[in-house]
């Protein structure tokens, strides 16, 4: 039996999706399935607005011109996190000011962040890492206090909740992901949420190109101009289509997950007891969406002999963010703030094993069997 890492969410019925959209014969962006997936986000997320990408990448890209972010601002982002977190204002010519992570959320640390803001920090973007909640209020009080903007990075947040309310609806905009290797997709895309009314508007000016054609095919515009900068941020309909359907049918891959999620956390629980290695914290006030299981190892050596005997026997696992900072463009681009107590070394133990919709009790009892041959 070979397990692998991650399958792509396939339920079987995207396909006629997509061919409806091809027989509508209209590929390009914006038609009735786009149109579908941005009202299905907005009735699962609660955000004003939502407004399908080309990718989560890309959905940042547009926060930070939203922002507008400029040379010499700064952003403060955790460190334990994917390149695009922080590229998107890099690119606009921010800073990046590196928070610690907490080790039992492995999110960045709530209680650090007023710490590290100046005169010139512009925003605060919290990653949901495995679709657990950053602390919100604490992160939205701050924000308020200080007049920055909060920015969401709910790539792997979608139908997960902080409090009971959606990740991605809760600072001033947020964004998804619909890449293969999330819960649900597209091949490539994503989406913004806007939750701030005031940037409605101006988020589908630069999605466009930088022109009023939503305004204009609306028929409140009588003409379809250059009005500000922007690019090319919307999808085809044919990935827009290949999405709708898994939107629909949310629920179901979301009880699925969570069923294997589950599974993993019972079978592996008295390893955590005996203190052989360490399992994920939920914290109460947070309903999770089974984005990733991960356990933590001792050390990085004990981790790499662990992925090479789950390999020796079929089984994929691996470990995630080499912690930004760290990186040739992080030690360019950004600053650590304080010490780095937690990022290096809980980056450096971290493991996830495979998790997918539709694992099936065989495979995921392997991996737990597997796991507990090693530790035992
Ligand atoms: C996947 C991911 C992204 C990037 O998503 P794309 O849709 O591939 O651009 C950004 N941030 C985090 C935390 C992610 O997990």
């Amino acid at each position: 039996m070979k397990i692998p890492f991650n399958r792509p969410l396939s339920l079987g019925n995207e396909i006629e999706y997509m061919k409806k959209a091809v027989d509508n014969g209209k590929l390009s962006g914006d038609g009735e399935f786009t149109m579908e997936c941005n009202l299905m986000l907005e009735r699962m997320s609660g955000a004003k607005k939502a407004l399908l990408t080309t990718s989560c990448t890309h959905a940042l890209e547009m926060a930070a011109l939203l922002l507008d972010i400029k040379e010499g601002d700064e952003v403060i982002a955790p460190s334990f996190s994917f390149v695009s977190t922080v590229n998107a204002f890099v690119l606009r010519g921010a800073r990046i000011v590196f928070v610690d992570i907490r080790p039992d959320t492995m999110n960045i640390d709530e209680n650090l962040i007023e710490g590290a803001i100046t005169e010139r920090t512009k925003a605060i973007v919290p990653v949901h890492y495995g679709g657990v909640a950053c602390e919100m209020d604490r992160i939205m009080d701050i924000a308020e206090r200080h007049g920055i903007s909060v920015v969401e990075d709910a790539a792997q947040g979608i139908m997960a909740a902080y409090r009971g309310r959606a990740l991605g609806s809760i600072g001033h905009l947020g964004a998804y992901s619909f890449h293969d290797t999330k819960n649900y997709t597209m091949g490539e895309g994503g989406a913004l949420l806007v939750n701030d009314k005031g940037y409605i508007d101006r988020a589908e000016i630069i999605r466009e190109k930088g022109t009023n054609r939503k305004e204009f095919l609306r028929g409140t515009v009588d003409k379809y101009t250059w009005v500000d900068i922007g690019s090319s941020y919307l999808p085809s309909e044919l990935n827009a289509a290949h999405l709708l359907p898994q939107l629909m049918d949310a629920k179901k891959v979301n009880e699925n997950r969570l069923q294997t999620w589950s599974r993993y956390h019972e079978g592996l629980k008295d390893l955590e007891k005996e203190g052989l290695m360490e399992l994920p914290l939920v914290p109460g006030h947070c309903s999770h969406n089974a984005h990733l299981f991960y356990i933590k190892c001792k050390n990085m050596e004990e981790r790499t002999r662990l992925m090479d005997f789950l390999k020796d026997r079929g089984i994929a696992s691996v470990f995630h963010y080499i912690p930004l900072h760290s990186s040739v463009a992080g030690m360019r681009y950004g600053r650590f703030h304080g010490r780095d107590t937690h990022t290096t070394r809980e980056s450096e133990r971290l493991l996830r094993l495979p998790m997918y919709y539709g694992m099936t009790k065989e495979e995921n009892e392997k991996v737990i069997g597997e796991v507990c041959r090693f530790y035992g």
